[in-house]
């Protein structure tokens, strides 16, 4: 190991890549980060202390060979580093934009222990790849000796399009399906351009199929097919449909127009990104334009629309979340990105009414404060007497979580297993479904989760998959 270019973490100060000023970026949706120079990436890759037992990668979900990618970086062998940060995902540049660092990789450097700062694991993560696709390194999917055997992906999000990629490489005819008429799930149509920008999604998919995965658009699972018609079309399957069913609000008023579920308003938005026609956008109904936005709910979902309505020239923003900042679910990162932009946080508040009667006009609220703990430990919020108040709001968005649809009934399948919250039973090993060939990965198995972790799932589902169907192979030779 070149020592001189490494343990710098003393002498050299930890340094993000510069965020363009609030001021402008709230004028587009263009991701807020500069990326970093050569020499800069290369420094900061270098305040990394080569840990023994790297608790950076024990923390990431991929167990992503960290230090290792950081020395290469240091010593300005990107081509290499990148070769190794692609050998454990496959989309480095992705979760090197989105992934919540400061919960996982960098939140458990030593470093940061030290008080020196963590090393900036994600932004040089985003760094070596997106250099790799300039300087033309990430090579085309070269798919495996076919074996003859077919697999029938339901969804196009990070732990379908994952698994699609392995079964690819292994030979396997993959068909993707999925309802929309893009692919990438939540990175496309959730996950807004200021965080990740639509272009970088849309590569990783073209790559896949210029590699021979059949994307089947439009394609809805329970109404285009039955789970059982794809399982006699295929020889294995995986569910990887993630969850959609919106939490509802139960207020009065809650009905009222102008009262919006979070990702119909952020898919309207990044489908206006691409170009596409949206009526209910263009009409005004899932517009924030000229109007006042009251955000309901504290998580990312949350802090993603409060900061697309900032963008899309909102007379003004709030979020009501009913506990305090240090209580949100949301990463501290984004409110304080949020709060830059202008975004007006109303914690330890609860709606308790829509008003305006057909057409909302404000939304009343109850000032809440932090009781005892619960069952979890978190202290529950209860009400606080004598504080009303009432905000005004031609525009509610209901942000307040999702859970996994009635899939057994949605798709014609009672015989799939689910949890008592929906989402599918996958054995802990295999990740195989209560039928046999059927296999599940992403939030539908875990509930509303993180893309590192649909990245993860798709890489174990695939493993599991190609020893099922190898298997099978094999006993079907015997048979005949
Ligand atoms: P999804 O990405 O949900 O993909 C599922 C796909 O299945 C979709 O394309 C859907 O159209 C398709 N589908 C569903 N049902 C059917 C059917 N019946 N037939 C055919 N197709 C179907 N995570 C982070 O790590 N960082 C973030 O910053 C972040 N921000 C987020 C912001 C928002 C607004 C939301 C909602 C989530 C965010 N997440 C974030 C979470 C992350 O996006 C998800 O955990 C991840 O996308 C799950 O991947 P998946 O492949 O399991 O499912
Ligand atoms: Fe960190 Fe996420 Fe990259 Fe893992 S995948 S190293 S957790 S940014
Ligand atoms: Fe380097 Fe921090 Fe990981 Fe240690 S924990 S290997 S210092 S990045």
């Amino acid at each position: 190991m070149a020592a001189d270019h490494m343990l710098q973490f003393v002498g050299r100060d930890q340094a993000y890549p510069d965020k363009r000023a609030a001021g402008d970026r709230v004028a587009d949706f263009d991701e807020i980060a500069a990326r970093y120079a050569i020499p800069a990436a290369e420094d900061q890759a270098g305040r990394c202390s080569q840990c023994g037992v790297p608790y950076c990668a024990v923390h990431c979900p991929l167990h992503n060979h960290i230090p290792d990618w950081l020395r290469l970086t240091a010593e300005g062998r990107l081509r290499d580093a990148y070769e190794l940060s692609n050998a454990t995902s496959t989309m480095p540049e992705i979760c090197g934009r989105i992934c919540p660092q400061d919960r996982l990789c960098e939140g458990n450097c030593v470093i940061e222990f030290s008080g020196h700062g963590a090393v900036t694991i994600g932004s040089v993560e985003k760094f070596i790849t997106d250099t790799a696709w300039e300087q033309g390194w990430v090579e085309p999917l070269v798919p495996g000796r076919a074996r003859g055997q077919s697999v029938g992906v339901i969804g196009a999000g990070p732990a379908g399009l994952t698994a699609a990629e392995y079964l690819r490489v292994n030979g396997y005819d993959v068909h993707v399906y999925d309802r929309h008429d893009r692919a990438g799930g939540l990175l496309t149509y959730g996950i807004p351009g200021f965080k990740l920008e639509k272009p970088v999604v849309m590569r990783r998919v073209d790559r896949l199929a210029a590699g021979g995965i059949v994307f089947h658009y439009g394609f809805e699972v329970g109404r285009n097919a039955s789970l059982d018609e794809l399982r006699q079309r295929h020889d294995a399957i995986l569910i990887a449909t993630g969850v959609y069913r919106a939490r509802a609000i139960d207020v009065t008023g809650s009905d009222a127009d102008g009262v919006v579920e979070a990702l119909d308003f952020l898919t309207a938005s990044n489908r206006k990104g691409f170009g596409d026609d949206v009526p209910a956008f263009d009409d005004g109904s899932l517009s924030a334009e000229a109007k006042h936005v009251v955000v309901i709910g504290g998580g990312d979902t949350a802090m993603d629309c409060v900061r697309t309505a900032v963008r899309q020239g909102a007379a003004s923003v709030k979020c009501l979340y009913r506990r305090d900042r240090a209580n949100m679910p949301g990463s501290q990162r984004e409110v304080g990105h949020a709060e830059e932009e202008g975004v007006d946080f109303v914690w330890l508040s609860a709606p308790t009414a829509v008003t305006g009667g057909d057409k909302a006009a404000g939304v009343q609220l109850r000032r809440m404060r932090l009781g005892a703990p619960d069952a979890t430990g978190r202290r529950a919020p209860e009400h606080d007497p004598g504080g009303e108040a009432e905000v005004p709001a031609e525009l509610v968005i209901k942000a307040l979580g999702f859970d996994a649809e009635d899939l057994p009934t949605l798709w014609e399948a009672p015989e799939l297993g689910v949890t008592r919250w929906g989402t599918v039973l996958a054995d802990a090993r295999t990740l195989m479904t209560s039928l046999d060939g059927v296999f599940a990965a992403g939030d539908i198995v875990r509930g509303a989760s993180l893309v590192v972790w649909a990245i993860r799932d798709g890489r174990d589902v695939a493993a599991s998959m190609h020893a099922w169907l190898k298997a099978r192979a094999a006993d079907e030779r015997k048979a005949a």
